[in-house]
């Protein structure tokens, strides 16, 4: 936990309740507490108005609420999708998406500000890592999206900035949090994790994890690949990461995804799908196939159509179930960071 005071938003429910304690009061009111920003997404104490108006004014002033506060919304005119920048307390960015789907609305949350794993088809990488995101301001970005839009978020994916298993405690209190009866009340079912592979997280997240769905970025057939897209496959192989998932899908019986961006040239083609679907032959899993968003800063570049198809087909053709995820916000910044980084080049070049 990074914050030197923890944040009622970093506390389950009778945690609220012994920190209520811990102040002098009594636990019903840490209870109530929680509930205004847990369940009725508060933004300021003023709106708790089953508190008495000086213990309000106490709060605030002894355990601000420090919540993400919006510093910028994109949204598409094809799809309905929007992206969040917020601004944490501190004066970071993070991004958040809103995403609409025939099963209902999801977030696609940061985990960190910034990212140390240097794939390199993502933007969130390029200026490095600051620092990790708080269980907090993990569900703030949630909260406030419920908040800005009238609408129930039902499902959540750990996929945007960040590397999550880079900030593994952080990450499980957020689901754990998310998933309080009393308060959002989420589905373990329906939220994601998505990793590019840290090996002993993984082997921990195999034994602790709640039965949330464990996406892994792969993107490659083979670590000569993988390693030209992904600094991680310098450190853990392909074949130590899928002995991993092997232990994962033995111990837990859960489907894992396996996220393959497709680059124009590097990783889409009739060899590498039919090395792909050998590799995975026998597992327990399934491919999400996107072509790349493009980054102005990376020279990589999603294939046509007719490509991602022919991948698609190869797939199938070998029996390892396979989609092609739906491109959206394909007319804002859509990829990882870069609404993030494009707003602060702004500043910087405007101050
Ligand atoms: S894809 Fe994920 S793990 Fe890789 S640099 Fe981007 S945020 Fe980090």
């Amino acid at each position: 936990m990074q914050t030197a005071v923890p944040s009622w938003m970093d506390l389950t429910e009778s945690e609220a309740a012994d920190r209520a304690k811990e102040l002098g009061l009594p636990g019903f009111r840490g209870r109530q507490v929680w509930a205004w920003l847990h369940r009725k997404h508060a933004a300021s104490y003023e709106e708790m108005t089953d508190l008495p108006q000086t213990l309000r004014e106490e709060l605030q002033e002894t355990m601000p609420l420090m919540l993400p506060m919006s510093a910028g919304v994109q949204r598409s005119r094809i799809d309905g999708t929007v992206k969040y920048l917020f601004e944490l307390p501190d004066g970071c960015l993070i991004e958040s998406v809103l995403m609409q789907y025939q099963h209902g609305f999801t977030v696609c949350i940061s985990s960190q500000v910034g990212c140390r794993m240097g794939c390199k088809f993502c933007a969130s990488t390029l200026d490095g890592w600051e620092r990790d995101l708080t269980p907090g301001e993990m569900l703030g970005q949630v909260y406030a999206i419920e908040r800005e839009e009238q609408i129930p978020v039902s499902h959540i994916v750990v996929m945007g900035c960040g590397e999550p298993f880079d900030n593994y405690d952080n990450v499980l209190r957020f689901l754990t949090i998310l998933h309080e009866p009393k308060g959002q009340n989420m589905s373990y079912r329906n939220m994601t994790v998505s990793t590019c592979g840290l090996l002993e997280p993984l082997k921990r997240w195999t034994k602790e994890a709640p039965p949330v769905t464990l996406a892994i970025s792969l993107h490659a057939p083979n670590d000569v690949i993988r390693r030209t897209l992904m600094p991680i496959a310098n450190r853990v192989s392909m074949e130590a990461l899928l002995e991993a998932c092997r232990a994962y899908v033995r111990a837990t019986n859960r489907r894992i995804t396996f996220e393959y961006a497709l680059a124009e040239g590097v990783n889409d083609s009739r060899a590498n799908a039919e090395e792909l679907a050998e590799r995975l032959k026998g597992l327990l899993c399934h491919v999400n196939l996107i072509p790349v968003n493009p980054v102005t800063e990376r020279k990589l570049k999603g294939p046509e159509q007719k490509r991602v198809q022919a991948f698609r087909k190869v797939l199938e053709e070998k029996h390892v179930p396979v989609t092609v995820r739906r491109e959206l916000g394909t007319d804002i910044d859509g990829a990882c960071g870069q609404l993030r980084r494009r707003y602060r080049l702004e500043t910087e070049v405007n101050q």
